[in-house]
């Protein structure tokens, strides 16, 4: 099929697990992604349940929409699959069974020594006019055919096929990137609430200018979302707007663009040749667990140490009995000590410790659920301790830790204190 060029696409998202809340629909973003960085814009995420009438309706203004539409999941062999269906009907066509596809199910069940039972059958129907896209990685073909000059692109819900079959047989079809271009940039802010930082920018984030401007939180971090389309890049023009909100929030930029703050956190030790090490009581091996899902970390992360109990605390962190007396566990004075002991332990460059309450229970009037303090510790004895008035549930309380520490650790890198994320304690 001859590359077409696509300038808007809606995603579908399809199955009863996704609108019940049971699954996360990771794939409307992953597809988003790829589609952006060729230059073509997703204009709607839509998520449906297993209705047919609903996909059909969803299909049919999809293509008045948009050029290019992108389905995931409800390509199985059983009665709640209902996108061939839903295809058929959009394109006012019938289904036929495709002998290749047929052929290439039987093998797969073949290669596999299991029987192939005939339901999956149903597995091999297209509508006359699609084409199939051969799955190697599981059962169900992906479907691809035109609604009203929109073309529409059927594949398998699990992310593992879905994204294998997106980059072998969706994207060599769309025209190479050259349409329009999309540039983005991102500024991740700590210290500043939401408001706050719209203020400052003012009238850059009005919706009418040429490079947009949003903000988003999530977690403790405010990102600043800058984005421009245009037939070509004009890297200048996006840039002079990222440089005019880098001053609006200066001193507040944690770090930049698309990876994770833990991707960044990695990224940055390996640039100044430091490594890091943990001491967590809270977070339970949240701070560690999220540095070590960075593919390459062992080259900065030492380990941590989780001194949930104050037996550990002491034994493990070398935390003095007479502060856990006369401060508590949670308290800055003992998350100094940790954060100190986790340097000891590890001769690390940087050593965090966090130590709060997460809830629901174990607050108290002076320390309600939520405190936290979070202390970071250099190797030449320095620390600097924050304390975080938090609020939400148990889940939120520990990724808000996990950020605050890993911005200290950010800034710290750079050879920066934090903004007041949070008050400052000492
Ligand atoms: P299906 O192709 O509808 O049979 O989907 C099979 C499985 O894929 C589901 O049970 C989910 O676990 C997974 N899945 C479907 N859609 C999504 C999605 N949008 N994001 C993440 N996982 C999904
Ligand atoms: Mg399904």
């Amino acid at each position: 099929m001859k590359p077409r060029t696509h300038r808007r696409a809606v995603i579908l998202s399809l199955g009863d697990e996704l609108t019940l809340g049971q699954t996360l629909d990771t794939n409307a973003r992953w597809i988003s992604r790829r589609l952006v960085d060729r230059g073509i814009l997703p204009v709607e995420h839509v998520t449906l349940p297993d209705d047919l009438d609903a996909i059909v309706r969803a299909l049919e203004r999809a293509a008045r929409q948009a050029d290019l539409i992108i389905s995931t999941g409800g390509l199985g062999p059983t009665l709640d699959d209902l996108t061939r269906d839903a295809l058929a009907r959009a394109m006012g066509d019938t289904l036929v069974e495709d002998p290749a596809s047929l052929e290439q199910i039987r093998a797969w069940f073949a290669s596999r020594g299991r029987p192939m039972v005939g339901l999956n059958a149903v597995q091999a129907l297209r509508p006359t006019r699609a084409a199939a896209i051969w799955n190697k990685w599981g059962t169900a073909p992906g479907l691809v055919g035109e609604i009203e000059g929109a073309m529409c692109y059927c594949l398998p819900g699990p992310p593992a096929e879905m994204t294998a079959m997106f980059a072998e047989a969706v994207e060599p079809a769309l025209a190479p990137p050259g349409g329009i271009v999309i540039q983005t940039r991102a500024l991740h802010t700590v210290g500043l609430g939401e408001s706050e930082i719209a203020t400052r920018l003012g009238a850059l984030m009005r919706r009418d200018a040429v490079v947009l401007v949003g903000t988003t939180a999530s977690g403790g971090i405010v990102s600043i979302r800058i984005r421009r389309e245009g037939p070509s890049a004009d890297e200048g023009a996006i840039d002079q707007v990222a440089a005019q909100c880098r001053d609006a929030v200066a001193g507040h930029v944690a770090w930049e663009g698309d990876p994770t703050a833990a991707q960044a956190l990695v990224e940055a030790l390996r640039a100044h040749g430091q490594r890091v090490g943990v001491v967590e009581s809270c977070t339970g091996g949240l701070l560690g667990a999220t540095i070590t899902d960075v593919p390459g970390s062992s080259d900065v992360f030492l380990g941590g140490l989780i001194t949930y109990a104050n037996e550990l605390k002491r034994s493990l962190a070398g935390v003095d009995e007479r502060s856990l007396d006369a401060h508590g566990a949670v308290s800055a004075a003992v998350a100094q000590e940790m954060a100190r002991g986790g340097l000891r332990a590890m001769g690390a460059d940087h050593c965090v410790a966090v130590t709060g309450i997460a809830g629901p229970g174990g607050g108290s009037e002076a320390k309600p659920v939520g405190t936290v303090f979070v202390c970071h510790g250099r190797s030449d004895g320095l620390t600097d301790c924050r304390q975080l008035r938090l609020t939400g549930d148990r889940g939120s309380i520990r990724t808000w830790s996990v950020n605050a520490a890993l911005s200290m650790l950010l800034f710290a890198c750079r050879g920066e204190a934090a903004p007041g994320l949070l008050r400052q304690v000492r």
